[in-house]
């Protein structure tokens, strides 16, 4: 059995020992970056899935914009139920609708403010 010896961190100016290629300080630091990344990935897949709909759907589908027969420009794309981060949710097509920022935005106050007022 080949014991693995004691040597310095490999991250560039640390000089903790390890066994391993680092130090558990860096080790930490390694998956954070793996993590971001994947992140990263995640954000571009949405944008251009993002741009997809939102050609198909160029036009705001809130109740207020359906209302006024006169809809504003679609620019997000709005989780109808709030996904808090399901990726299940998140990528659920019935779950999209396109609307304007400022509706979107209107939408947004309405769900943080009024916590516990069931609309739905
Ligand atoms: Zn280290
Ligand atoms: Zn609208």
């Amino acid at each position: 059995m080949p014991k693995r010896a004691w040597h310095e961190c490999a991250y560039p100016g640390c000089h903790r020992l390890t066994k391993d290629r680092y130090c558990e300080i860096h080790v930490a630091k390694q998956d954070a970056r793996r993590e971001s990344s994947y992140r990263r990935g995640y954000t571009s897949r949405w944008a251009k899935t993002r741009r997809a709909f939102l050609m198909e759907h160029p036009v705001c589908e809130c109740p207020e914009c359906q209302a006024s027969g006169q809809p504003l420009p679609a620019d997000v794309v709005d989780h109808i139920i709030p996904h808090r981060g399901d990726p299940v949710l998140f990528w659920d097509r019935n779950n999209w609708q396109a609307m304007n920022h400022v509706c979107h935005n209107k939408k947004t106050a309405r769900e943080d403010g009024g916590f516990g007022n069931k609309k739905r």
